[in-house]
């Protein structure tokens, strides 16, 4: 029987995820990508002696990466080394009110305990219900292709879902639970990695909860790139063929079917089934001919994105003082900030932002003796950002950085890139500039994001943060593995 051939589109970790997976399973593989380096939103470079990981910091969910390397017989272990933090990362409430949270689930009470008392007897029960829908979620709900309702009516599995609080909201949840402004803000943090507020995520969403206090947060050695790393040589052990610099600028659809994939260059490389891992938008609206697309404009500016963020990647020439590898600065009120991003779009009068180090952990991503700083302001997309408004909010942030921790920085950065909306537009064709793809609000969950499926274009498959299961680095692997179970069920 002839080899089929499939070409997927984009080096993400869902367009790697689903390249090794049919390549696994007997089709040959072309992946191409328009960057020079593969890992998309997960890309490094390295400049001065510093290594940036791009995008994601935060390792979590490690038995999703275990089970994506299990598929293939391997372990993480095979391409990367990985620390449990501890702390797992800190939470700055304000000057001299900094809450580190422990790694370790007695210690994490007891300072609950102390902030709340009754707050640690609580903190099981939430757990527990958490844990029950981290199992169902995770390991059964956010693997189904989501192309039918009928996929959710098994009586079990219906049962599962009214035990999984998808009709109330996070903030509800939370608020049955725990009284205290901090311990509410503590617990609502993680769903902020949905790109909603608390009060527009489903209570489901309390999984995130166990990954962070129960699974705890990870990291892999050298960076978060060396996931990437291990994946693209696992992609080409698997027979993989990546091409770099390889844009694809249009896919031809002949007789409904997708024919050939054709690249800036004018090459043109012929497939039987294409996978489309770049952003969903780019893919419907600007590489298939508009009567083939699965959505219109007006669809797609009606769906509520992830945010997008302002992010700077500084080389500093000394030690910093008082701060952990993960810094969550709650200095400022979520409210307006949240309003600022959802409600009416514009750049926020007193923002909350994220600074990581990953140099107090690890020496080999910044020279001696100095220091590697990220920092992550969340933004509404679309937004103009000229270089004079990025100067303005790195200003603002360092100096609450620089008062919190006591310490003075900018004087010491000897390196410095700042990122924003244009640049996620200019590198991945990122829709409206988004970061972190769609949002998982309950009216964009399973069944109703965008399809994996083209649905006139029968071999034309989507994959990637903008379609299901959604946002973040684990969703998005066990999106690669979803659509090529799909792929290949259908024979294509
Ligand atoms: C700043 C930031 C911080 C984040 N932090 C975390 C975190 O801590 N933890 C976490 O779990 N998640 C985090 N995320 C989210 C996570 O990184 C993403 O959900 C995930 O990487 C998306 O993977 P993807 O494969 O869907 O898309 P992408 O990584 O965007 O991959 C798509 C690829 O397609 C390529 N492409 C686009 N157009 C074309 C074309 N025409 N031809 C060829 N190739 C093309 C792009 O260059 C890109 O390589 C973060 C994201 C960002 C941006």
């Amino acid at each position: 029987m002839n080899q089929k051939h499939a070409v997927v589109i984009g080096s993400g970790f869902a367009g790697l995820s689903a390249a090794t997976h049919l390549a696994s399973n007997n089709y040959s593989v072309t992946l191409l990508e328009k960057n020079e380096s593969p890992g998309g939103r997960a890309r490094k470079f390295s400049s001065h002696g510093f290594t940036f990981d791009m995008g994601p910091s935060w390792y979590w969910m490690p038995d999703v990466f275990e089970d994506y390397f299990s598929h293939f017989g391997k372990k993480p272990s095979d391409y990367y080394d990985l620390v449990r933090l501890d702390p797992s990362y800190a939470v700055i409430y304000g000057q001299d009110d900094i809450l580190d949270i422990p790694a370790n689930l007695d210690e994490f009470k007891a300072k609950l305990e102390e902030i709340e008392p009754g707050s640690a007897n609580q903190l099981d029960e939430f757990l527990a219900q958490a844990k029950y829908k981290y199992q169902v979620g995770i390991h059964d709900l956010v693997k189904k292709p989501s192309r039918s309702l009928l996929e959710f009516t098994s009586l079990s599995l219906l049962k599962d879902i009214m035990r999984m609080d998808v009709f109330q909201s996070m903030a509800a949840h939370v608020r049955k639970f725990f009284k205290s402004d901090k311990i509410i803000r503590l617990m609502e943090f993680p769903v902020l990695f949905l790109g909603e507020t608390a009060e527009n995520i489903p209570a489901l969403y309390s999984l995130m909860n166990y990954a962070d206090i129960a699974l705890g947060t990870w990291y892999p050695k050298k960076g978060m790139h060396e996931i990437i790393a291990g994946m693209v040589s696992l992609a080409e052990e698997k027979g993989v063929e990546i091409r770099y610099d390889a844009e694809v600028e249009e896919i031809e659809i002949t007789d409904g079917l997708a024919k050939d994939v054709r690249l800036k260059s004018g090459e043109k490389i012929s497939a039987d089934v294409v996978i489309a891992g770049a952003d969903y938008h780019h893919v419907d609206k600007h590489l298939i001919n508009p009567k083939y697309s699965n959505y219109s404009e007006e669809y797609w500016d009606k769906r509520v994105m992830a945010p997008s963020s302002l992010l700077f990647y500084l080389g500093v020439d000394k030690k910093l003082e008082n701060l952990r590898h993960h810094n969550l600065f709650f200095d400022e009120p979520l409210g307006p900030h949240a309003d600022a991003i959802y409600t009416k779009p514009r750049w926020p009068e007193a923002p909350l932002f994220y600074a990581c180090l990953p140099s107090v952990t690890d020496e080999t991503v910044a020279p001696e003796g100095m220091e590697n700083l990220f920092l992550l302001i969340p933004l509404a997309p679309d937004l103009e950002d000229s270089e004079q408004t990025r100067e303005k909010y790195y200003d603002i942030i360092m100096d609450r950085l620089e008062k919190i921790s006591g310490q003075e920085i900018r004087s010491h950065v000897i390196f410095k890139r700042s990122y924003a909306h244009s640049d996620f537009k200019a590198d991945y064709h990122a829709y409206k500039g988004n970061a972190y793809g769609l949002a998982n609000t309950l009216k964009q969950t399973a069944i109703l994001k965008p399809s994996l499926k083209n649905k006139k274009v029968n071999n034309l498959f989507y994959t990637g943060q903008l379609t299901v299961p959604g946002p973040g680095v684990p969703p998005s692997l066990i999106s690669g593995y979803v659509v090529a179970k799909e792929v290949i069920r259908e024979n294509l």
